[in-house]
């Protein structure tokens, strides 16, 4: 090929930025990268999943904001594939296409009164305390300053997050970039209790250690574990004897069992072996009924039929997330992953020239945002594998792409348009005193982007 490789990355997560940062860091084929987001800024999960308060972590942007730096990299944010522009259309445009979109939705419980007012996905209550333009502001604001006991059903890292942001002092979270509305919705929480169910075991619960110790640290919450659930079976034994991480987490819930409350105006319950089997309420959820559990000696529970009540007026639901499928793209409905091989897209068995997949789309939402980076740097070796046998996109060049949206009367956020919004959310900011604060409205990203 005499040009450039035309490669489009749909989905500005850490995945596709490492996809593209794979890509521009290699000499043996020269590329032109175009990163697409539906979004009118970049990073995904990174700006709109982890936790405000998790400032090191959230630095990891600046990391991904550096990528689209390279030459030959662009943000081609605010278009939507699958609505602005076709898979098959990017075909006539790019050489080879990258989907990154990650898992954005929320996975369900299944019970009775899931969809009651006031039980709600941890996916949206995250999206919402992070300022993501869709989320569903007016829910929270009638929520949280009339609720007072708040139910997290899950023991993942997600459900660590949520239950922390909802037993924290704004004082805690003043200096986070969350929106000021969010700040001001959370100050009017009236939520004394936060009861956190994990179905299985302490020793089988997915949240990490560092996070974990966190909600033992909180300035205006008591940490209460039951002893009774601090219940290890032989599987479980042996789990803490050969995973550090597991036998770590069993130690800090040991430290905490039985420590009774302090005094402090909040209280997190962390409970195991209870698994939530029905929520109730009036015009609202009131009561979720929790089954006692007991391990099965092999990583499992089965039910035990004992049932017991906890009093809730928030039910956050935080057991996953689950990816979609994108119109032209295979989609694997049980896992609910992109079908591949070595990252390369696969249609009933047979690979798909220039398709490829990276990130949660392609393994599923674990793991941590580093897992991402060697996942996507496999799929891009892949595709440079095959950049000498792939049909060659007939209007393969930056210029036919912007004509392509331009002329669809799209507002195009490009690499300059993001650094715009980015100076602008600086700035917003520095008049509280903190160093960004999230501009969470689509049509001020928008002209934030022109400025
Ligand atoms: P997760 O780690 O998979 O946790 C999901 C939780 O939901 C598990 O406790 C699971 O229990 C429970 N669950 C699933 N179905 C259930 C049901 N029907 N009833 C009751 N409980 C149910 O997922 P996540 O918390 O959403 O996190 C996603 C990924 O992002 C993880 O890899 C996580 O580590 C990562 N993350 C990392 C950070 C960080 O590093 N600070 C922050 C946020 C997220 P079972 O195990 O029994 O199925």
């Amino acid at each position: 090929m005499t040009r450039a490789l035309r490669v489009a990355i749909v989905g500005s997560g850490p995945s596709g930025m490492y996809a593209a940062d794979a890509l521009a860091s290699q000499d043996d084929v020269p590329v032109s990268v175009d990163v697409l987001d539906a979004l009118p800024v970049p990073f995904g999960l990174v700006r709109y999943g982890v936790a405000p308060d998790h400032l090191s972590i959230r630095s990891v942007r600046d990391t991904l904001d550096k990528v689209l730096d390279k030459p030959g990299v662009r943000f081609i944010g605010n278009v939507e594939v699958g609505r602005d522009v076709q898979v098959a259309e990017l075909h006539d445009y790019f050489d080879a296409v990258i989907f990154t979109y990650g898992a954005s939705r929320d996975r369900r419980l299944g019970i009775e009164g899931e969809d009651l007012d006031g039980s709600v996905a941890a996916t949206d209550f995250v999206a919402w305390y992070c300022g993501h333009p869709d989320a569903d502001r007016a829910t929270f604001e009638r929520l949280l300053p009339s609720a007072t006991s708040a139910v997290v059903v899950g023991v993942g890292n997600v459900a660590v997050d949520v239950s922390r942001v909802l037993a924290k002092t704004v004082d805690e979270l003043g200096h986070t970039d969350m929106p000021q509305h969010v700040l001001d919705t959370l100050a009017r929480s009236q939520i004394t209790d936060i009861h956190i169910l994990g179905r299985r075991g302490p020793a089988q619960a997915t949240f990490t250690t560092k996070e974990l110790r966190e909600l033992g640290e909180l300035a205006d919450a008591d940490i209460i574990v039951d002893p009774n659930e601090v219940v290890l079976d032989a599987a479980s034994e042996a789990l803490v004897a050969s995973d550090k991480a597991v036998a770590r987490n069993v130690d800090v819930i040991r430290g905490w069992a039985g420590r009774g409350p302090t005094g402090k105006p909040r209280r997190i319950h962390l409970r195991f072996l209870a698994r939530p089997v029905a929520l109730s309420g009036d015009e609202r959820v009131r009561e979720v009924t929790v089954e006692a559990t007991e391990l099965d000696g092999s990583g499992g529970v089965r039910g035990t039929g004992r049932m017991s009540t906890i009093p809730a007026d928030l039910v956050v639901r935080s057991v996953g997330y689950r990816g979609t499928a994108l119109p032209g793209v295979p989609f694997d409905a049980q896992s609910n992953v992109i079908p591949h091989h070595e990252g390369r897209v696969v249609r009933d068995g047979t690979v798909i020239p220039g398709e490829y997949v990276a990130g949660w789309i392609k393994r599923g939402p674990t793991g941590i945002i580093g897992t991402n980076k060697k996942d996507a740097a496999a799929s891009v070796a892949s595709l440079l594998a095959d950049a000498g046998t792939l049909p060659q996109a007939p209007h393969a060049s930056v210029e036919a792409f912007d004509a392509l949206l331009d002329g669809r009367g799209i507002h195009v956020v490009d690499t300059p348009g993001w650094r715009s919004i980015d100076a602008a959310e600086r700035r917003l900011g520095a008049e509280r005193e903190r160093d960004r604060t999230t501009i969470h409205d689509r049509d001020h990203l928008l002209a934030a982007a022109t400025e």
